[in-house]
């Protein structure tokens, strides 16, 4: 049997972790785990968790320990397939708590990606992305012909709530205070492969797999 693979993304919002980590997920066959996406799963359930769940995002708070009571089951569920991980390391305790919930499945992380990008051009990406409402599909406005069309299923596109000048400030404020303790956190336990973020996607992508190769 062979042993699974496990990656973990690491770095400021806009610097491509949910792109990166969707086509590694591809190429490498790895369940890709994202906490908005567990989150946005519990809400689409309706139940009373989903409900207390869905309140707390619409409050811009989710508890760290509502999170890795997801990402447990999750991990239950993956038996001997390899991950890539996104989004659970913004603060001290979310990356110990990763570590913990790793090690409880026998598990370490083989690759550690920090995605590079200076806040100038977090800004700019993030004040220029767009969802598609329906194949949820990542978009720069810029390179839209039509500003509200997606052009891969031609529905509706959007603005995430979050995506507004305050709130990426207060973003970036936090990352940089949290930050340099999740790396030190890391570094004591793994190395950690600095990767240009300010590229293309294709590039950061190769540059990526080049590594894991
Ligand atoms: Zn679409």
């Amino acid at each position: 049997m062979k042993t699974p693979i496990n990656i973990l993304l690491v770095g400021p919002s806009g610097a491509g972790k949910g792109t990166q980590a969707k086509l590694l997920a591809e190429r490498y066959d790895l369940r890709h785990l994202q906490s908005g996406e567990l989150l946005r799963k519990i809400v689409a359930k309706d139940d009373e968790f989903g409900r207390k769940v869905k309140d707390a995002m619409q409050k811009g708070f989710v508890p760290s320990e509502w999170i890795f009571k997801m990402i447990k089951e999750e991990f239950s569920r993956l038996g001997n397939t390899g991950v890539v991980i996104d989004g659970f390391s913004r603060k001290l305790p979310e990356i110990e708590m990763l570590y913990d919930v790793l090690g409880e499945h026998e598990r370490k992380l083989n690759y550690i990606f920090l995605l590079e990008l200076d806040d100038e051009k977090v800004i700019d990406r993030l004040i220029n992305r767009r969802v598609c409402s329906a194949c949820k599909k990542v978009f720069d406005s810029r390179s839209l012909k039509d500003k509200n069309i997606c052009p891969l299923c031609g529905e509706q596109v959007y603005t995430r709530e979050d995506d507004n000048l305050e709130s990426i400030k207060n973003r970036l404020g936090d990352y940089k205070t949290e930050t340099s303790k999740v790396i030190d956190f890391i570094k004591n336990r793994d190395s950690i492969i600095v990767i240009d973020g300010d590229r293309s996607i294709n590039e950061v992508f190769e540059d990526i797999c080049d590594k894991i190769k």
